[in-house]
């Protein structure tokens, strides 16, 4: 009882049988500087950025603390505004995305509501927009399915473990059905085992709905288990240095992404990729600081 089996199939936006629809823009960023005032004087958070991202894409930024990772997020979720250049979400200005709800957000604390069960937190978005309370059941039943959490409907977020939480937090982002998941460090507090099988079931989850995706990491594996493209930035001012597309062997698609795949040759060849990229297209400097390398 998957998604995939409720729903129309990847893509479903586009009504029953359609096949996907190629080349429109999940997100474009175009010409963009955020510029912020402080008493210290101006930071430089992004510059010159230029990043278009397709709809059903995977597209993780990568980058030392401080390049602007989560600004870039912000503007595109219409919670700050670009100092200069565009920001479009399926061809909207940000803020109208926001309001069609053209995107979720899950961000690295889970955010729940403490006081409310599991399925009456990923009831909230559902609620506030005025779904009606059966096809709130069903949509709830059918979110908890997918993320692996339908045994614990009725338990509180402080009975959970970390990870639970964040299915919790990713079940909510998707209750509408975006086109568009956000989503800056989400696994940034879990352990690293709790961390692979999120990376594991994020990856089930995107193919499934046909959702393109944001995601900040600094962590490269991460990254490059998740992604289809890897966007390498650096700070001061944040700019895109690079974007590494991720070769992943024969088969290359996010949906084939299995755990065997951390041990393949393609995927340390990736690991590789980005942090070169990282590090400025020469071999790791030792010492350097700032971005996880495991
Ligand atoms: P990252 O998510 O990559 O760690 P951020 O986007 O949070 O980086 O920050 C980029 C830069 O912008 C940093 O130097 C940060 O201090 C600065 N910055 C972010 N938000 C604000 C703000 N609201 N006011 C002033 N400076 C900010
Ligand atoms: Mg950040």
């Amino acid at each position: 009882m998957s998604l995939h089996e409720s729903q129309t199939g990847p893509g479903f936006r586009d009504g029953a049988g359609a096949p996907p629809q190629p080349a429109e823009a999940a997100v474009e960023v175009s010409g963009v500087d955020k510029v912020f005032q402080t008493r210290a004087g101006d930071v430089h958070a992004l510059e010159s950025v230029d990043l278009s991202v397709a709809a059903g894409e995977f597209v993780s930024l990568i980058g030392p603390s401080g390049c602007g990772k989560s600004t870039l997020m912000r503007l595109i979720a219409d919670l700050d505004e670009p100092s200069v250049g565009s920001v479009t979400v399926f061809e909207k200005s940000a803020k109208q995305a926001r309001l069609d709800q053209e995107y979720g957000i899950a961000f690295q604390s889970a955010g729940l509501l403490p006081w409310r069960t599991v399925s009456a937190n990923v009831a909230v978005p559902l609620e506030l927009h005025g779904v009606a309370s059966a096809a709130r059941s069903s949509r709830v039943a059918e979110l908890l399915e997918m993320v692996g959490l339908a045994d614990f409907a009725d338990r509180y977020p402080d009975q959970l473990s970390g990870g639970m939480q964040q299915r919790v937090a990713i079940a909510r982002a998707l209750a509408e059905q975006p086109r568009l998941l956000l989503m800056d460090e989400p696994f940034g507090a879990l352990d690293e085992m709790t961390r692979e099988k999120m990376q594991t079931e994020l990856v089930r989850i995107s193919a499934e709905t046909g959702a393109a995706v944001v995601f900040v990491t600094h962590s490269i594996p991460e990254a490059v288990f998740l992604s289809d493209r890897v966007v390498v930035m650096s700070p001061r001012p944040g700019r895109i240095r690079e974007i590494v597309p991720m070769r992943l062997g024969a088969d290359a698609r996010r949906a084939a992404r299995t755990e065997e795949l951390r041990e393949e040759r393609a995927f340390f060849d990736m690991v590789t990729a980005v942090r070169e990229a990282l590090h400025g297209g020469s071999p790791v400097a030792s010492g350097a600081r700032g971005v996880e390398t495991r």
